[in-house]
């Protein structure tokens, strides 16, 4: 009755996480899709606690689960209170990271548990003899060990979890500016190298100990082992588990920040596997199915933002991005002189627009002038301007980052363009205003081979009549090169903080 009722919950509980996901991909939905999940992710939590049975038994160690959900759900709880929206790229990778060590701390916790098999199994055995012995008149072999299926999800999940957990933190660390591209010759081949290691070491813990057998003799009522599990494995398992931290350290070193979602994204994917080998392990569905999600899930978000900055997953991960920058910077050209507009010009441009396209972009978000963005726009709207919001796939720090913003403003999501529908609309828009956005707004995207963002499809704002940039000043965005773009005659430069530029201009586009 347990274990069915158990099966209800984990079932209920992977649909909420499918129709979250669904729901996800909605703005209007996707606080609802969320809260679904989390609900399922709670029932799963609590039937695995009270229902779970195995070899008979309940959970007992209620001081420690409670303990540790307590101590975790504050921490979560806080952080996620507390974290601004630009430094939520940072947590997620932060958050990922300790998946990926819960799902490496359950590979040793099992492995542990199976080097003890041995004495686990006599006692039990041995009562089993006497009706053995009815059948089975002299000694014969069974197998104790662990099953090789076993053995390798345990593995995966160790190797998985770990490069996983330890490429989060240097994403982390490179997100908040507190690690720093390191490249090296040759780095890509020691990868490599440190990979193979891994994986070698990996089959051979497999074969090694995936023969554990035993001799039950009936005759005097014994059991013994005769393939005791090697010494040395155990502390190859180990050395496995050093190796594949240092191989998720090495790996992510060398990645430019600015490809950071990708990588985040894509060990996000990582972790989604480990914890589905942990559903295997304890043959838990709802963590199979939410593991399975999340890596399945992981997998495309990582080919769309390929997609979206044109490039190849390999193109990525091998090319450095950081030095791609540096290197662009040192041929910087010159670029000539820039234009300012004042407020009031740029008050009475905007009011006797036909149409107006804002350009949100990372600055947006560190001014938070998202809220007088949207009153911006509404006043707008009331003199008759018609008034859409260009969205970029990376435009700030994290991918959908532009949409959560404006949604928390209450900006209407039928006003928000995709990048392809703005570029249509471009040629028919009469001012621009581009808002703490630089990178994708960059057009050597399209006309510098040489450009480390050459190839990322680009928000082509050049294209309308009037262009209005507001930023603080003449500094690059993320990726650290010029822009061509505020030395072009349609260009105007609006200089200062978002949400005080925003303030004003709404002062005087009142007065008008
Ligand atoms: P950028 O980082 O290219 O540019 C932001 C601009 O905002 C800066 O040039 C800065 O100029 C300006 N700015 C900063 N603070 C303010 C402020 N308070 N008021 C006004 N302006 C301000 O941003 P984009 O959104 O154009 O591009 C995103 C970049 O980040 C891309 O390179 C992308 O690849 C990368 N990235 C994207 C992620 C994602 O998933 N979306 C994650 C990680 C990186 P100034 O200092 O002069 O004010």
């Amino acid at each position: 009755m347990g274990i069915s009722l158990l099966t209800v919950c984990y079932l209920v509980a992977s649909v909420t996480f499918i129709l979250g996901l669904k729901m996800l991909s909605d703005p209007a939905t996707a606080r609802r899709g969320n809260l679904i999940a989390a609900g399922g992710m709670i029932l799963a939590i609590v039937g695995t606690i009270f229902l779970y049975e195995a070899n008979g038994e309940r959970l007992h160690n209620y001081g420690w689960i409670f303990g540790g959900i307590f101590i975790g759900g504050i921490a979560g709880a806080l952080a996620a209170r507390k974290v601004q929206m630009t430094a939520m790229p940072e947590m997620v990778s932060l958050f990922n990271g300790t998946g990926g060590a819960c799902a490496a701390l359950i590979s040793i916790a099992e492995f542990r548990r199976l080097r003890r098999w041995p004495d686990i199994d006599i006692e039990a055995l041995k009562s089993y003899l006497p009706k053995l012995g009815e059948f089975v008149q002299d000694q014969f072999k069974i197998q104790l060990g662990p099953s090789g299926g076993e053995l390798l999800i345990i593995l995966l999940g160790l190797i998985i979890g770990s490069v996983s957990f330890a490429g989060s933190i240097i994403a982390w660390g490179k997100l908040n500016g507190r690690i720093k591209d390191v490249t090296f010759r040759g780095q890509h081949i020691f990868n490599l190298l440190l990979l193979s290691v891994v994986l070698l070491l990996a089959g051979y813990i497999l074969f090694s100990m995936d023969r554990g057998g035993g001799n039950i003799d009936i005759s005097d009522l014994t059991v013994s082992m005769n393939k005791p599990v090697p010494a040395h494995v155990h502390v190859l398992f180990y050395i496995v588990l050093l190796l594949s931290v240092l191989y998720g350290v090495c790996f992510v070193l060398p990645i430019g920040g600015a490809d950071m979602p990708v990588v985040i994204s894509l060990l996000n994917s990582f972790t989604g596997v480990a914890a589905a080998c942990g559903g295997f392990l304890y043959n838990n569905k709802a963590m199979l199915t939410g593991g399975i999600l999340v890596g399945a899930a992981g997998t495309l978000l990582t080919i769309l933002m390929c997609k979206a900055m044109n490039r190849s997953l390999k193109n990525v991960l091998i090319r450095s991005f950081g030095s791609m920058a540096a290197a662009a910077g040192s041929e910087a050209k010159e670029q000539g002189a820039y234009k300012e507009i004042s407020l009031s010009d740029a008050a009475v441009i905007l009011s006797y627009a036909h149409k107006v396209m804002i350009v949100p972009g990372y600055g947006l978000a560190v001014a938070q002038a998202q809220h007088a963005c949207h009153e911006l726009e509404k006043l707008l709207t009331e003199k008759g301007v018609e008034v859409k919001y260009a969205i970029h796939p990376v435009a700030g720090r994290m991918p959908g980052h532009m949409n959560v913003l404006l949604a928390e403003a209450d900006v209407s999501y039928d006003n928000l363009l995709e990048m392809e529908q703005a570029n249509e609309q471009f040629p028919t828009t009469d001012v621009v205003i581009v808002l703490g956005a630089n990178d994708v707004v960059n057009p050597a995207a399209k006309s510098d081979p040489a450009s480390p963002i050459y190839g990322m499809p680009i928000l082509e704002v050049e294209l309308a009549r009037t262009c209005i940039v507001n930023k603080r000043s003449m500094k690059p965005g993320y990726a650290g090169i010029d822009n061509e773009l505020f030395f072009r005659p349609k260009t105007s430069m609006l200089f200062g903080d978002a949400k005080k530029v925003l303030q004003d201009l709404l002062s005087e586009i009142k007065s008008i």
